[in-house]
């Protein structure tokens, strides 16, 4: 299982960290968790190209996770000749419909996949819910931060990392990331702001998940200005990883 670092960012415009998206490769499948502004162009970074995704799963709709949904489906509907043949799948909270429906209704068809190849499975927002492939399976989890706001947990091969998108303290989260091989990590600001992580709070969540390895993310500019490995490691006591866009980690 491959994971590489494709926005590590927030809304904040930045030279260093785009918005939030991580692709990992598993079980032969491209997988996309989040899809904020710059993805696509992202991908290419690694050779890889959005016409590759098979799966892409959401966290919540704030705008710096999903700022480039639009530009991929307009991408897949036609881009100069291309249109996409091969089906995808969205994974999302439930509701999703309803927000890709205003989206249609604002973008008219250019906003919808070509007939049949979008392929949505809401997940429920309120308890564990989760998707499976051959070889593969997603599982998803509420976190505390807006309603509808999922982690993923994605296994393929016995090995697993955890997304946690933007979250609060959350039991549900630790749950999930129990034993997991990699936990990536909001870790949004060096002090405390509702909704998010400090880097004390997400030390102590990884060591309650009992998992080895840990990456940081969703830094907003005061966590490029502070050590947040050393706060962290307050708390934590294994590997800890302070993710950059283009970074590129094995899993297991
Ligand atoms: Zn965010
Ligand atoms: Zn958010």
């Amino acid at each position: 299982m491959k994971l590489f670092v494709l926005g590590s960012g927030t809304g904040v415009p930045s030279l260093r960290r785009g918005s939030s998206a991580y692709a990992v490769q598993a079980a032969g499948r491209l997988i996309l968790l989040d899809l904020g502004g710059g993805t696509c162009r992202a991908l290419l970074r690694h050779n890889l190209n959005f016409s590759q995704i098979d799966i892409i799963a959401l966290s919540h709709l704030h705008p710096d996770h999903i700022g480039d949904l639009v530009p991929f489906l307009f991408a897949s509907h036609y881009a100069l000749g291309y249109t996409r043949r091969e089906p995808f799948w969205l994974l999302a909270a439930r509701s999703f419909q309803d927000f890709h429906h205003r989206l249609k209704g604002a973008f008219g068809e250019w906003v919808e996949a070509p007939p049949g190849l979008l392929q949505l499975q809401e997940l429920n927002p309120d308890g564990p819910d989760q998707a499976a492939w051959e070889g593969l399976t997603i599982k998803s989890a509420p976190v505390n931060h807006i309603p509808g706001s999922l982690a993923y947990r994605v296994e393929a091969a016995g090995r697993s990392l955890v997304y946690s998108g933007d979250t609060d303290v959350s039991d549900s989260l630790v749950e999930l990331a129990r034993g997991a091989d990699l936990l990536i990590l909001e870790c949004a600001n060096p002090f405390k702001v509702p909704g998010h992580l400090t880097p004390e709070e997400a030390g102590r969540m990884a060591a309650q998940a009992g998992v080895p390895r840990l990456m940081l993310t969703h830094f907003y500019p005061p966590c490029d200005e502070v050590d947040v490995i050393a706060m962290v490691a307050q708390e934590f006591a294994g590997e800890i990883l302070r993710a950059e866009d283009g970074l590129v980690v094995t899993v297991g």
